[in-house]
């Protein structure tokens, strides 16, 4: 522990990744920069395109052993999808003949015209007001940085620090955080990023703190600094103060107390300390996720989004391929069951080809609205869900839906793949359950007309409130309008759990808001069956329920219902999370 004498600053940016490291600050270079450009003689022509065909052959290679690399470090293959997406960067055909053709006209060395090729590009990429393309620019970045760097042969691994360290950096590409050496890196502080951002994803992934969007002023940072990074509250402190350590080495100890406590819950039924019942299940994006979900002793998975695994192949999946994925997953969660979730593409979760890009694509071709415009699509994936369902316990879910019509059409493609199969002999669930999600204010206004025609909701909360606010979830500019605590948002969770109630059928959330312990109370309290949460948010949510009275939260929801602004309703719930489990909530 060194004395020092400097000033003590804090920075606040967007906490991506839970934990708390504290250490020497290290810069991360960007590769992506300017090289000298020289002219060429005619008879060097040759040579600078040999040159260029080697930098391409070496950058596959390197990218190939990134993803190895992620692969046998125990990262999952999402993330690891991330670098076939570089690997279709790097030998895009138009892009290296206009690379190609370019050399010939302007005799200058073949990476200073790959540089201004290139960056065009970016630019366009970036000018775009869309975060979604904006990370792309990102990885454009960090794949032509990395074949710059072979083409002036210099060395393109990702870092030569040699001490434990907190990196900072302008853009963390997501092939740099898997270069890393894990042992030596203590964290990641970044000024560009966002929530969804591939890094943030695959730094949760390999459970590296992280803090994005930091809005810090040039000059502000020097190497060798001492930081904490806080994961928790996206919160950088340079030079922190002997005061600030010590509080923060207590910090660090509570919550490794705390999340050996949470372990113990793992076999404890989820259920409210006056004993009522909770199905508390997890959300997977990719099969392999159940295991967690499993470990983590949830009630099985109450959303599976299926889209990823449609983007994972190079294709899209047969009914045969959907039908074991399906299938696996139904059968290791068996008897708890998964929901499967139909197709939801379109919006922030798009095809790797850019095909349903649009101007305004959450308004847009989205969900199932795709499904019923490509009926062929949707009946494999029906089909292939019965076909799991006589494996394990299936429940099969549409999303976006927006009322009546869409509902009654796409059971109407469900009964006739139920007669298919029925003829063709194949076995499947005759009662397998059918629910909707509720994420569009219509649907919600809808509610008691949709009730009897599902045999469950599961409401979406991400999208609900997106739609309801009109607040884009994905954009950080508005992030801070992005409120679960509206009371416009809870009364329309009260609308929908009232339907369905009124119609004997059971009602879940599956949105972030089921996961945060801060709104458990509330959803108790309106009266919600389910919670399905992400898996590193299972254990949070039982140690909340189970500390909880339901009698309690029904009256905190009587008092939120009379008051008027967001302030007041949060501050109320978490008054109520610092009586019930104030140890979450330091
Ligand atoms: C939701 O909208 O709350 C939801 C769970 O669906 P997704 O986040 O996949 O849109
Ligand atoms: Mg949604």
């Amino acid at each position: 522990m060194t004395a020092h004498s400097a000033k003590e600053y804090r920075f606040r940016g967007l906490a991506v990744s839970r934990g708390i490291s504290t250490g020497e600050l290290h810069f991360k270079g960007r590769r992506f920069e300017e090289p000298k450009r020289r002219s060429i003689k005619p008879e060097q022509l040759e040579s600078e395109e040999a040159l260029f065909h080697q930098a391409i052959a070496k950058t596959r290679e390197t990218i190939q052993a990134l993803k190895d690399q992620l692969l046998a470090r125990g990262g999952d293959h999402s993330e690891a999808h991330i670098f076939d997406a570089h690997l279709l960067v790097l030998e895009d055909q138009p892009v290296i003949d206009e690379i190609l053709q370019q050399l010939r006209k302007e005799h200058s060395n073949v990476a200073s015209v790959y540089y201004k090729v290139i960056l065009r590009y970016i630019d366009s990429l970036k000018s775009i007001n869309d975060p979604y393309l904006r990370e792309r620019a990102i990885d454009i970045e960090d794949v032509a940085g990395r074949l710059l760097a072979n083409l002036s042969n210099e060395d393109s691994g990702a870092t030569d620090n040699e001490t434990p360290h907190v990196l900072f950096a302008q853009d963390l590409a997501p092939s740099d955080t898997v270069g890393l050496n894990r042992s030596l890196l203590l964290g990641f502080a970044t000024r560009l990023g966002s929530f969804t951002s591939h890094t943030a994803i695959m730094a949760r992934a390999l459970g590296i703190p992280g803090v994005v969007g930091l809005d810090i002023p040039k000059g502000k940072l020097q190497a060798g600094q001492e930081v904490i990074l806080d994961g928790y509250n996206g919160v950088i402190i340079v030079n922190p103060t002997e005061e600030t350590r010590t509080e923060y080495r207590r910090l660090s100890e509570q919550q490794e107390i705390l999340n050996q406590r949470l372990e113990e819950l793992r076999g404890e039924p989820a259920q409210t300390a006056d004993g009522k019942s909770i199905i508390l299940s997890g959300n997977i994006e990719f099969g392999h996720e159940v295991d967690l979900v499993n470990r983590r002793g949830a009630a099985g998975v109450g959303l599976y989004r299926t889209e990823f695994f449609y983007f994972e192949q190079d294709r899209q999946p047969n009914e045969d391929q959907q039908a074991k994925a399906y299938g696996d997953v139904a059968e290791t969660v068996d008897p708890n069951g998964v929901i499967i979730r139909t197709l939801d593409v379109g919006a922030d979760k798009f095809y790797a080809d850019g095909r349903h890009a649009e101007p305004n694509p959450f308004l847009g071709w989205r969900g199932i609205r795709v499904s019923l415009a490509e009926p062929k699509v949707f009946k494999t994936q029906l089909r292939a869900c019965l076909r799991a369902s006589a494996r394990g316990k299936v429940r099969i879910m549409y999303p976006m839906i927006s009322g009546i019509e869409e509902l009654r059409q796409s059971n109407a493609f469900l009964h006739e793949c139920q007669e298919e199969l029925r003829k063709e002999g194949i076995p499947f669930d005759e009662d397998v359950e059918v629910g909707c999600m509720i994420e569009l204010p219509s649907a919600a206004i809808m509610a008691h007309q949709l009730a009897p025609e599902v045999d469950f909701f599961s409401i979406g909360t991400n999208d609900l409130i997106q739609y309801t606010i009109a607040v884009d979830r994905v954009n950080e500019r508005v992030a801070h309008l992005y409120q679960p605590a509206h009371p416009a948002i809870l009364r329309l969770i009260e609308m929908i759990v009232k339907a369905a109630h009124d119609n004997s059928i059971w009602v879940g959330v599956c949105g972030e808001m089921a996961g945060d312990p801060l709104f458990a109370p509330v959803l108790i309290g309106l009266g919600v069956d389910e919670l399905s949460v992400g898996p590193s948010q299972i254990l949070r949510v039982k140690h909340a329920l189970r500390h909880l009275d339901s009698a309690e939260c029904e009256d905190l929801v009587a008092e939120l219902m009379t008051l008027q602004t967001v302030e007041e309703i949060t501050e109320r719930c978490r008054t109520m999370a610092k009586k019930r489990y104030g140890d979450f909530y330091q």
